[in-house]
């Protein structure tokens, strides 16, 4: 159910933003555009992948041992942005456990992190939902790789719905993947280890509930709980030498739903002329922000939400008789 509204999700973003990327091609910038699985640099652009691979270069900028020997725990890291985040803070000198549902899928990511980067990535079978799983996984972990030095609560699920059409199941289970799972973690991983030993937090999150984005009630409200709960859990662990932090993305290429929605597509067609910087943000953006949040680079920086979406959501369309009639008509097209 998720998937195909992901990518219906997405097919109205790409709709509604339409006319792109090419903006940023045109401005001479240096371009290396060497198929979906190379890494890809444009001007001052980040390398990045489409795919849920490991980059095959990487540039650094902030120093190689930022994270030296630290480790970090990281919800929804066998995929899209998580997966990258994984990867960069691994670049940067850190351990890794990756924790979801999907031991497969997890057990691949861990190998392809931990060949592209030389360190350890520990694959964990959780579900955010059940705290149980989240005690006995920070548990393996604590065993394997003695320490949690930072937590990213990055797991989520999401697609897009009309309210008179989302199902009161629909909405609690995305309720409970985003913000019941945000806190089931956080609250785990401070009580079994943050609390003794300091740490930072960062949780991902999503600029869809400051201006109430059509089609989005469920993660709007969603997400906007766990802004707040970010400037509460900041307020009561700061003492305990832990900060609380979050990134809100824009639309981001390479995850799940750019791909099913025609990302590819939108970019050669303008679909994103109306974002102030004219373009898609890429995966390993959003990893560095997250870097930044992480480590030390932001000692002083808690309570703070850092958006990270090219000024999208302060242009972006959200016109909700627009946004319905794709909705009804994907929804025809899918029966
Ligand atoms: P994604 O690849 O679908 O990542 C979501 C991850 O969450 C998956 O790895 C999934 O793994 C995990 N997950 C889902 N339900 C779970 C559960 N109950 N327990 C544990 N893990 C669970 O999506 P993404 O696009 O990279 O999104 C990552 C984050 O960025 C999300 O918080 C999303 O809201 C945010 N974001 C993304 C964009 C964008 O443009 N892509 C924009 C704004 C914000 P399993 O299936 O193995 O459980």
């Amino acid at each position: 159910m998720f998937r195909g509204h992901i990518c219906l999700a997405f097919f109205c973003f790409c709709e509604v933003f339409s006319r792109v990327l090419p903006g940023v091609l045109d401005k001479g910038s240096t371009v290396c555009l060497v198929g979906m699985a190379q890494p890809q640099r444009v001007g001052d652009l980040p390398e990045d992948v489409d795919t849920d691979d490991c980059m095959t270069s990487y540039t650094h900028i902030y120093s190689p041992d930022l994270l030296k020997d630290q480790v970090a725990f990281i919800t929804g890291g066998g995929s899209g942005i998580g997966l990258r985040i994984a990867e960069i803070l691994m670049r940067h000198g850190c351990d890794t456990v990756i924790a979801s549902r999907n031991q497969d899928k997890l057990r691949e990511a861990a190998n392809k992190l931990t060949a592209a980067t030389g360190r350890r990535c520990l694959p964990l079978c959780i579900d955010v939902r059940q705290p149980e799983t989240i005690g006995a996984a920070v548990d393996d972990t604590l065993k394997e790789l003695g320490r949690i030095d930072i937590l990213i609560n990055n797991a989520a699920g999401n697609f897009l719905c009309p309210a008179t059409s989302l199902s009161f199941n629909a909405f609690k289970t995305v309720m409970e993947i985003d913000t019941m799972g945000t806190f089931n973690t956080s609250k785990v991983v401070y009580e079994k280890w943050l609390k003794d030993h300091g740490g930072s937090i960062v949780n991902i999150s999503a600029t869809l509930g400051y201006r109430g984005q059509g089609l989005q009630v469920h993660a709007g409200s969603a997400k906007a709980a766990n802004d707040a709960m970010t400037k509460h859990l900041a307020v009561e662990w700061g003492p305990s030498g832990v900060r609380v932090n979050t990134l809100a993305p824009g639309p981001i290429s390479g995850t799940e739903g750019f791909r099913r929605l025609g990302g590819p597509r939108g970019e050669t067609s303008g679909a994103f002329q109306s974002i102030p910087l004219q373009r898609a943000g890429n995966k390993t953006e959003m990893a560095h922000s997250v870097l930044f949040l992480a480590s030390r680079a932001s000692s002083y920086v808690t309570g703070a939400i850092l958006v990270a979406d090219g000024g999208s959501w302060l242009t972006s369309a959200n016109d909700v008789s627009m946004l319905l009639g794709h909705w009804s008509s994907e929804m025809k097209r899918n029966k």
